[in-house]
């Protein structure tokens, strides 16, 4: 982060939210908000003087609520740019940052700023969501102290994290002597409706579940699994250490319910292990749900702005899964990372490369070749309707007015040449060039005559 920060080709906008895109390859244009901080970026030095001060402690998102931040805060020590931010949401105008603050970077009378970049090509790597657990009720997640996501409990053996390094039982505080993960949390699961793999839930157990192992030797760790999925290089090996080396113990099973002592805040997980035909119950400290990757709510709106489309798993729809992985159906738009779907960081790193390459081309050699085949209105016969507008999936009409009434006008860069408002066009304004009504008609007409003749 700090390389690319420093990078002098690189400018970072961060704090910022992505308002519309508008354009085609070689020519788009972005419009960015930027948010306010009421702190100077040229001016703060990430010192900390003002978090110090500063009397209002609130839930830290980023430790998922596990630790606290100030009103005024960074949402994690290493953040890039280190710059400080006042949440007004709980800020409550005290201004003791403001005297704590050497370079006098607090500014109340910040506005929201608006950004036009105007870009050749662009890269959509916006992530995921955690799946909300709290959906999957039979687990008691939100309800249960002891029942935690995986993210809570990487933040908890994270060594910067709210319990320095150690895994803890949310209801005491106590070290957990016998924990139980559970596998394919809103993953591969039609009942809420996400039949998808999320691919690195399984990995992820199997490295925290070591990682307790090492740091307590003799807790008990089960894993509940419906089938180990590890399928990268050298994956099975980490997947055989578990069991021989660490002595994790594996439950093919997915549990149907949990409950927990109320007097102890113990869980008891009901399970039906399928490779024994016996149903068990453990009674575990702590349990650790696996869940899966979504998409984020944002995905839609910018899938709609940069005219993409999503698949049926909710995430960008990449040009070819084979094929053009890399790319999507609009010249110049490029995805990587799991907003195109749930991938490890193996393969997030190829696939980023692979967009940077796919968009390095058309902009080192300068030059983007277009088919000729595109849609082209006539001006006499457009009724200005905008029927054939709300059809391109590309969104390459717009409209001009000329003598008090609309004119549809297409974008030959962003035409595809697919047809749809030649179909949609109730006036035959629009044609496809090369295919207009008149040559598929007289084709047509020609394959008449051929028959006749034939069959004289
Ligand atoms: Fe330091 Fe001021 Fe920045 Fe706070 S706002 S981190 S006090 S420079
Ligand atoms: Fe914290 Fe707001 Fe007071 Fe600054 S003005 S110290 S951010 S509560
Ligand atoms: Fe014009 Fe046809 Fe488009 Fe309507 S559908 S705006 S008539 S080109
Ligand atoms: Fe849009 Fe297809 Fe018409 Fe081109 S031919 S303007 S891509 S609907």
């Amino acid at each position: 982060m700090v390389t690319v920060a420093n990078h002098p080709n690189v400018e970072v906008i961060t704090y910022a939210e992505i308002k519309e895109i508008s354009g085609y390859i070689g020519n788009f244009e972005v419009t960015v908000e930027k948010k306010v901080r009421y702190v100077d970026e040229s001016k703060c030095t990430g010192c900390g003087a003002c978090a110090a001060v500063c009397p209002i402690e609130v839930p830290n998102e980023f430790d998922l609520g596990l630790g606290t931040r100030k009103a005024i805060y960074v949402p994690f020590p290493q953040a890039v740019p280190l710059i400080y931010t006042i949440d007004k949401n709980y800020c409550i105008d005290c201004r003791l940052c403001e005297g704590a603050c050497g370079p006098e970077a607090i500014d109340f009378n910040q506005e929201p700023k608006e950004i036009k970049l105007k870009v050749g090509t662009i890269i959509t790597a916006t992530g995921y969501d955690e799946f909300d657990a709290t959906l999957k009720e039979e687990y008691g997640y939100g309800v249960y102290d002891n029942v935690i996501t995986t993210l809570e409990l990487e933040r908890m053996i994270n060594p910067a994290g709210p319990t320095g390094g150690h895994e803890i039982r949310p209801s005491d505080g106590k070290h957990p002597h016998r924990t139980v993960f559970i596998q394919c949390v809103g993953s591969r699961d039609l009942k809420v409706g996400n039949p998808y793999c999320s691919r690195i839930c399984c990995m992820f157990a199997l490295k925290n579940a070591q990682l307790m192992k090492m740091h307590d030797p003799n807790s008990e760790v089960y894993i509940c699994y419906m089938d180990i999925r590890s399928f990268g290089k050298g994956y099975e090996e980490y997947y055989q250490r578990a069991q021989e080396q660490f002595g994790v113990k594996f439950i093919r099973g997915r549990p149907g319910t949990i409950i927990e002592d109320p007097e102890t805040k113990n869980l008891i997980v009901r399970v039906e292990d399928t490779l024994m035909g016996e149903v068990l119950e453990i009674e575990a400290d702590l349990v650790v749900l696996s869940a899966g990757l979504v998409s984020r709510p944002e995905t839609k709106n910018l899938a709609k702005m940069m005219g993409l489309d999503i698949s049926p798993d909710g995430f960008l729809k990449e040009l070819h899964p084979k094929l053009a992985p890399v790319n999507t159906k609009v010249d110049g738009i490029a995805i990587a990372g799991v907003v195109q779907g749930p991938k490890d960081i193996p393969d997030t790193v190829a696939q980023a490369k692979g967009a940077a390459s796919a968009v390095a081309i058309p902009m080192s050699k300068g030059e983007f070749n277009i088919e000729m085949i595109r849609a082209l209105a006539d001006e006499d016969l457009c009724g200005g309707c905008e029927i054939c507008g709300a059809m391109c999936p590309y969104n390459a009409i717009s409209y001009k007015e000329e003598d008090g009434h609309l004119i549809a006008v297409v974008d030959d860069i962003a035409c595809k040449g697919c047809g749809s408002c030649c179909g949609a066009c109730p006036s035959g304004a629009m044609q496809l060039r090369y295919y207009r009504d008149e040559q598929i008609i007289s084709i047509i007409d020609g394959i008449f005559e051929a028959h006749q003749l034939v069959n004289h």
